[in-house]
């Protein structure tokens, strides 16, 4: 890798010489290569993919960006993303993580619930980006139950369809698609700010204490799809529940609602990742069928 013109990129956006001492390989991404790059006085970030995946990055930053400006959970800064070369590039501010603790898990609810308080006034964002490496359509809707039928579940289905994951599960995602009404009974979401990607691996504590949240995939919808994603893989603690829902309130329904919004996750890791994920993704749509009237 040419780290010298990811250097340049660097000095240029930030106005400052940054003379690279390292560039250290970082475990831990599904999808890109990341590295640290040290300085003699400052580290930053950076992720590569191959030079068609620039928009994915631009939207990454653009995601971070938009998080920034709500002042509420910690992300890394976007300094700057391009091409060199046959790379897409993207830097970050360096974080450095800590350990998280009671009191960070406890700050951790707080904030993300002062996020979902950030609205606008329809479903999705002003561009289209990227979960994983999966396209995610972000067109506008006034409408909440046919954004998550068109832009998730149809989206997901179709391109489930295309990779040779056709028949039962098309069949059965789409009479869950006619029945999403149902699972909305009593309950009106509203177009909140949402990460979008939200499992354990896009969360951390830096080395004061704040929780930090990076590789988003971000839109406006419900907040109760951002919360279910904590719950997906595991790796969010009791006490940071404990103060979102100080902040924001949980509904009963959110029991089902929350298996409608990670069924989307289970689809896309069908679509990134293959058919290890197929039954799981059946399994939740009998269940949710099951359900229902
Ligand atoms: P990918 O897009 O490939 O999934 P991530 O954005 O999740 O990559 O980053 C990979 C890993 O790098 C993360 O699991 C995290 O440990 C670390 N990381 C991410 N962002 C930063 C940052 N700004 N500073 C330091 N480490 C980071």
């Amino acid at each position: 890798m040419n780290w010298q013109a990811i250097v340049e990129n660097i000095e240029n956006a930030t106005g400052a010489a940054f003379k690279l001492i390292n560039a250290k390989s970082l475990a831990g991404g599904d999808i890109n290569s990341a590295y640290c790059l040290q300085g003699v006085d400052k580290s930053y970030f950076v992720k590569l993919n191959r030079a068609e995946s620039v928009e994915m990055f631009a939207s990454e930053a653009a995601g971070l960006t938009e998080l920034a400006a709500t002042s509420t959970v910690r992300t890394p800064s976007p300094v700057v993303h391009g091409i060199s070369a046959a790379n897409a590039f993207l830097v970050l501010e360096y974080i450095e993580f800590g350990s998280s603790s009671k009191t960070s898990d406890r700050l951790f609810g707080q904030q993300l619930a002062l996020l979902h308080q950030q609205q606008q006034p329809y479903f999705g964002w002003h561009r289209d980006n990227t979960i994983g490496s999966t396209p995610q359509p972000n067109s506008s809707n006034g409408d909440w139950i046919e954004f998550w039928c068109t832009h998730r579940l149809q989206h997901q289905l179709q391109l489930a369809a295309a990779k040779g994951y056709g028949g039962r599960l098309q069949a059965s995602g789409e009479q869950l698609c006619e029945k999403l009404t149902q699972f909305f009974d009593n309950y009106q979401p509203h177009p909140s700010l949402l990460h979008g990607d939200l499992w354990g691996g896009n969360a951390a504590i830096d080395k004061q204490g704040n929780p930090v949240i990076f590789d988003p995939a971000c839109y406006y919808g419900d907040k109760q799809a951002d919360l279910a994603m904590t719950e997906l893989f595991g790796g969010f603690s009791q006490d940071f529940y404990a103060t979102y829902r100080d902040t924001c309130p949980i509904d009963t329904g959110y029991t089902t609602r929350k298996k409608l919004y990670n069924l989307y996750h289970i689809l896309n890791h069908l679509n990134l990742f293959g058919s290890g994920y197929l039954s799981q993704a059946e399994n939740i749509i009998s269940s949710l069928l099951s359900e229902i009237r």
